[in-house]
């Protein structure tokens, strides 16, 4: 349920409905950004939402209730209707420009991620991806270099101002990664780890988080909403790719979920072509087709040696491919009246 103000309502009829809500031992969460008030009610609620609708109809200053998906409210659009803009050290994510994410899938040695920094931040990245931490399928594949791998990117930054994208994978590491990360990455397979998601929920670094490949957008969008409820509104949705009976490419790219989040959720959504498709051949069309479908960004694997690389070099371009990718999608970003 959310609570609509008036305009021009006064604080105390605010404060008013807000204690109101806690006396019936639910939880309110205004949206600070517009306005005009608007109050999330969260938590069970033991009465019926008709009755609670008829309550707080009554209140002064409100100006209408409304029933939203009890499953996700501070995600959804209708409690913030305005795109909401992730700024990660000065970086937006979200809004006109369109972001490009791009790095190697894991940290192998500081000569290789500082080249690959350079080259990316040349060819038009604004923001340095690279796993320090891997969720390998099998436990004897590279397995990233762990802290070593984050002090590597830090320098990274340090060296060519990218801020960075890097995954946690375990909810005791986020205090660890969180001290070196700017973009704090959720990775499919731990999309419904919730200890993780609350964990990251409380830090002051914005999430990245990644659909699982067995999941629904509705629940990338839950998962979504426990760390918003846990305080930190800096959230940015990916798709990256589902499990189907399609075994031609190894995910099957759901571009439909781009303009589906786009309207169910304020939240900025990028697409990652790399794992969508694990293909090199492929990253391109699919990075076209996501910013022409309104992505906010992609976020693209890139090695100085693919054949060589430690993980996914198969889905992984040469430097100057992706170069050539970044002009293409200047076009697709103009086409669609945006900004590269
Ligand atoms: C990655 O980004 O390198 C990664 C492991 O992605 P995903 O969690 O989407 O498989
Ligand atoms: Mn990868």
């Amino acid at each position: 349920m959310i609570i609509i103000m008036d305009p021009g309502a006064s604080a105390g009829e605010v404060r008013e409905v807000n204690e109101e809500i806690e006396r019936l031992g639910l939880r309110p969460f205004i949206n600070p950004g517009v306005e005009r008030k608007v109050i999330a009610v969260l938590g069970e609620m033991n009465v019926t939402k008709a009755e609670l609708v008829e309550h707080f109809s009554m209140f002064p200053g409100v100006a209408r209730v409304e029933l939203i998906s009890d499953l996700w409210k501070l995600a959804s659009r209708t409690y913030h209707p305005a795109d909401t803009v992730v700024e990660v050290n000065g970086v937006p994510v979200g809004g006109q420009r369109v972001t490009v994410i791009a790095g190697p899938c894991s940290v192998e040695s500081e000569d290789q991620t500082l080249e690959v920094a350079r080259q990316v931040k040349e060819m038009g990245a604004v923001l340095l991806r690279g796993g320090a931490f891997k969720p390998r399928s099998s436990p004897y594949s590279f397995q990233g270099l762990g802290e070593e791998g984050l002090q590597i990117l830090a320098r990274a930054r340090e060296e060519t101002g990218l801020p960075v994208v890097t995954e946690v994978m375990d909810p005791h590491e986020v205090g660890l990664v969180e001290q070196y990360a700017d973009v704090l990455q959720i990775g499919a397979r731990n999309m419904q780890n919730y200890t993780l998601l609350k964990a990251c929920g409380s830090s002051g670094k914005a999430v990245l988080l990644k659909r699982g490949m067995g999941s629904k957008v509705k629940d990338l969008l839950m998962s979504a909403e426990y760390i918003l409820s846990e305080g930190n509104t800096n959230v940015i949705l990916c798709e990256r790719g589902i499990t189907t009976f399609e075994d031609s490419t190894r995910n099957t790219t759901d571009i439909n979920a781009v303009p589906v989040l786009k309207s169910w959720t304020h939240l900025p959504v990028i697409l990652d072509p790399s794992h969508s498709t694990g293909d090199w051949k492929y990253v391109g069309p699919i990075a076209r087709a996501a910013i022409a479908s309104g992505a906010d960004g992609v976020m693209v694997e890139v090695h100085g040696d693919p054949q060589r690389a430690m993980s996914d070099g198969m889905q992984s371009l040469k430097p100057e491919k992706f170069r050539e990718l970044v002009e293409s999608l200047r076009s697709v970003a103009q086409a669609v009246g945006r900004t590269l």
